[in-house]
C-alpha cells in the first residue's frame, strides 16, 4: 500500500493586511507535515502580482517545506505568463498549479490561454523541468453540462501536461469516489488529492458551495441550521468532520488529502492531529 500525500494550501493575505499576517499563518503551521503546500493565485485587480512567487520562496527557505504555486491563466498576456514563471524558477517551486480561473464579467479575456490545458501545454513546451499541477472537479465544473463531458476536458488537461490533480472541496465522499472512478475509466491515471475546506463558519460554507456547485450534505445541512449562530461550536462540529472525511477518504486508499487551509492554523492544527497517524 502507497502512503497517502497530505498538503496544504494557503492564499496571500490582501494588501490591506499587514505584512507579517503570512508569517503567523506559517508560524501557526509548524508542527504539521505537508508533503508541500500551494499557494493560491488571486486574479482582482487588488492583488499583488508577485506575492504568490514570494510567499512560495518564504514557505521553501524558512519553512523547508516544498512549495506548489497557483497560476491563472485567461486573462494573461504570453510576456505576463512568461513574467510569473520567471519568478517560480526564482522562487524554485516544486509545481506549478496551472488554472484557468473564474470568468469576470467585467473583464475581456486576453485571448491567449483559453483553459487550463492550454497552460499546462505552454508550461510544459518552455519549461520542460517545472511539474504541472491541475485542478478537477469531483461534482463537475459549473461551466459544463456533466460530469463526462468535464472529466472528457480533465483529460485534455493531463495528455497536456498536468502530473498530478487536486480536486475543488466536497462534503460528500462518495460524490469524490464516483468521480475517482470515472476518472480512472477515462484513463486518467495520474495522483489526485482529495480537496477538504473544513467548515469554519456558516456563511463562508454557504457561499463556496454555492459558487462551486457543491451539495451540502444533510448532516452538515443540519450542522449549519443548529450551530449557524454559534461560530465556536460550529468550528468544533466542523473539525470533527473534515477529520472524519479525511479517515473515510484514506481508509479507502485515495492518492491524498489537499487541506484548505483558508489561513486559519489553529483548525488546520487541530485536524493534523486527528489524523496524522493516517499518512505513516
Ligand atoms: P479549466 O480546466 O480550463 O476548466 C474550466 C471549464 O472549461 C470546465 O467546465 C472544463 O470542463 C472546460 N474546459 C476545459 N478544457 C476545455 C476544452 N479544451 N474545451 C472546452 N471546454 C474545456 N482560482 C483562482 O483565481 N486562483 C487560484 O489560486 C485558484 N486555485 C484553485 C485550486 C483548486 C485546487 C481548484 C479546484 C480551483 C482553484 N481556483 C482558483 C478556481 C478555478 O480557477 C476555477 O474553478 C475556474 O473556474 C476553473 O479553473 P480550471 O483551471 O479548472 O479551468
Amino acid at each position: 500500500m502507497t502512503k497517502p500525500l497530505f498538503s496544504l494550501e494557503v492564499f496571500p493575505p490582501k494588501r490591506t493586511a499587514p505584512v507579517g499576517t503570512i508569517y503567523d499563518t506559517l508560524d501557526g503551521l509548524r508542527g504539521v507535515d505537508p508533503a508541500f503546500i500551494s499557494v493560491t493565485y488571486g486574479t482582482g485587480k487588488q492583488s499583488d502580482r508577485t506575492a504568490t512567487a514570494r510567499i512560495a520562496n518564504t514557505i521553501r527557505t524558512e519553512y523547508g517545506i516544498p512549495a506548489v504555486a497557483h497560476l491563472t491563466c485567461q486573462y494573461l498576456t504570453r510576456e505576463q505568463a512568461d513574467e510569473a514563471l520567471d519568478m517560480f524558477v526564482q522562487a524554485k517551486v516544486a509545481a506549478v498549479l496551472a488554472l484557468r480561473g473564474d470568468r469576470n464579467p467585467e473583464r475581456e479575456p486576453a485571448g491567449v490561454f483559453h483553459h487550463a490545458s492550454d497552460l499546462a501545454a505552454y508550461i510544459r513546451r518552455t519549461h520542460p523541468e517545472m511539474a504541472v499541477y491541475g485542478a478537477c472537479y469531483p461534482e463537475c465544473h459549473p461551466q459544463s453540462r456533466d460530469l463526462d463531458e468535464d472529466i472528457a476536458h480533465l483529460r485534455l488537461k493531463v495528455d497536456a501536461g498536468a502530473s498530478h490533480l487536486i480536486s475543488q472541496l466536497f462534503y460528500d465522499d462518495r460524490d469524490f469516489l464516483r468521480f475517482l472512478d470515472k476518472a480512472r475509466a477515462a484513463g486518467i491515471d495520474v495522483p489526485i488529492e482529495a480537496g477538504i475546506m473544513p467548515v469554519t463558519n456558516a456563511a463562508s460554507v454557504r457561499r463556496m458551495t454555492g459558487m462551486c456547485s457543491s451539495k451540502v450534505p444533510e448532516r452538515l445541512a443540519v450542522m449549519l441550521d443548529r450551530w449557524g449562530d454559534d461560530p465556536a461550536t460550529l468550528r468544533e462540529a466542523g473539525i470533527i468532520y473534515a477529520s472524519e472525511q479525511i479517515a473515510d477518504l484514506v481508509a479507502r486508499g485515495v492518492d491524498g488529502i489537499h487541506l484548505y487551509t483558508m489561513n486559519h492554523p489553529g483548525v488546520t492544527r487541530r485536524i493534523w492531529a486527528n489524523v496524522k497517524g493516517l499518512f505513516h
